[in-house]
């Protein structure tokens, strides 16, 4: 079956064909194949054009689930929207969300995806118990961290490549409402944002910052600092209160040619939105679904970028060196001109990821959406390449399309380990570009 777009991004646009796993007794292929979720992830980490990719869309059933431990088992295809409609009436919620509820929960531990709380709680594999792997020889086995220890730790984050997971048990985290006591900052610079970040961190489980990708000077790094917490007291946590959200979702009904997003439409946007709080601190209560997954209200928001589509550029540098390499970041995009709406930045904690080769580590994390325009958008992104390579960081495989063998490899150093116990069946675009060099 062929699609039109298969990764998020739209770049690179290349011809997929897809084919799902009908069921858990099915066999593998045994040819080249990738895994495939819900095509989330935004390059070519979820594309494969030399074989097919392997979709567990037909996978969608809950095996079970304890109301009173929050331990729930399901097979691959069941998405954080699935798991978050079952469980929130039952007092329970996600240990860790990206900012899209629309991901599959064995693309999650493949990326072992970080959230908003990833100062407090680490990334998704970090709440995984067990999953069962199968491989393309016919093996199948139970992995946790106590059986297949090795498989465990390299699928944690390790991009589908280590076999076909079939199904997942994970432990959910307990609460008593739906509601999040919200507190939203407006900044005036990076200097600013670092202080909020570091006083935030003991008292607020989760934070995350909209970013003014265009101020400059003074007003560098300028945004609101979003935290907040859980409200403590017992709620309504019924299925009909669930129901509530998300509310009526807007759709981008086509791909215009062109981008929407421009220079100038990026600055104008970036400084009302900047204005739009007048007040330094605003607080409020607000439901968890605006408040985990604002875009995930506008289905397909990703058409706004046209044909070419876009890709985010996102990456972590370590702490030691967050502030000098965040300001050169941000000052070479604000004078490129270029970017978007969506500017996301976040200190990690230092919570240990259990992937072989996660993302997430100790360091502040800045994500940034860009048009593709041809050789214009790649150079610029090779020069944020070099900041981020002289401050020791990375950048996050879930999102790239383009970073070159260097500086995955340099990254990555266990990704050696990783081909070793690599399915001989399973590769990606992405594997073939960053490993061959
Ligand atoms: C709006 C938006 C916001 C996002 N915010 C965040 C964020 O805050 N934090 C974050 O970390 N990520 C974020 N992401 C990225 C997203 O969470 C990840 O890319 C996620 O892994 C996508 O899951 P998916 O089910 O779509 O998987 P896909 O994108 O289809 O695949 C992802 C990986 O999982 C592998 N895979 C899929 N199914 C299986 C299986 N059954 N067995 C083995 N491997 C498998 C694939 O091979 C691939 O390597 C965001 C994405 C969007 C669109």
């Amino acid at each position: 079956m062929m699609r039109q777009s298969f990764s998020w991004g739209n770049y690179p646009h290349k011809p997929q064909r897809l084919q799902k796993l009908a069921s858990l007794d099915t066999d593998l292929p045994q040819h080249s194949f990738l895994p495939y979720g819900m095509g989330r992830s935004y390059g070519d980490s979820c594309l494969n054009s030399e074989g097919v990719l392997l979709s567990s869309a037909a996978l969608k059933r809950f095996i079970s689930f304890d109301p009173a431990s929050g331990i729930l088992k399901m097979e691959a295809g069941v998405s954080l929207a699935d798991i978050l409609a079952l469980v929130v009436p039952h007092g329970w919620f996600l240990p860790v969300s990206p900012g899209s509820k629309f991901v599959t929960v064995a693309g999650a531990i493949a990326n072992d995806v970080h959230g908003k709380n990833h100062h407090s709680a680490a990334s998704f594999g970090n709440h995984v118990l067990q999953f069962e792997l199968c491989r393309s020889d016919g093996r199948r086995l139970l992995c946790s961290e106590s059986e297949n220890t090795e498989f465990f730790y390299a699928t944690i984050g390790g991009l589908g490549l280590t076999g076909f997971i079939s199904w997942a048990e994970i432990q959910l985290k307990p609460i008593t409402s739906m509601m999040i006591d919200v507190e939203s900052i407006k900044y005036r610079n990076l200097d600013e944002f670092f202080v909020l970040a570091k006083e935030s961190a003991e008292s607020f489980e989760y934070t995350a910052v909209w970013l003014d990708a265009s101020a400059k000077g003074s007003d560098l790094g300028r945004g609101h600092f979003l935290r907040g917490n859980h409200v403590e007291e017992t709620n309504d946590l019924s299925s009909k209160a669930l129901s509530v959200f998300p509310q009526k979702r807007h759709t981008v009904p086509f791909t215009p040619p062109l981008s929407l997003v421009n220079g100038l439409s990026v600055k104008l946007f970036n400084q009302l939105y900047y204005a739009r709080q007048r007040a330094i601190k605003k607080q409020f209560t607000q439901h968890f679904d605006p408040f985990f997954y604002p875009l995930d209200s506008i289905l397909q928001w990703n058409r706004i970028y046209g044909r070419a589509g876009f890709l985010q550029y996102q990456c972590i540098v370590p702490t030691a060196q967050a502030e000098a390499a965040m300001r050169e970041l941000l000052q070479t995009i604000a004078d490129s001109g270029s970017g978007s709406f969506l500017v996301v930045l976040k200190t990690m904690g230092d919570i240990a990821s259990k992937g072989l080769l996660s993302f997430s580590r100790p360091g502040a994390n800045l994500a940034i959406d860009f048009p593709f325009q041809g050789k214009k958008t790649l150079t610029l992104l090779s020069r944020l390449d070099q900041i981020v390579k002289s401050a020791g960081g990375a950048l996050y495989p879930a999102k790239d399309a383009r970073m070159s063998a260097e500086l995955f490899q340099q990254a990555y150093p266990q990704w050696q380990q990783l081909e070793q116990l690599r399915d001989a069946n399973i590769t990606s675009d992405f594997w073939q570009r960053v490993t061959k060099g």
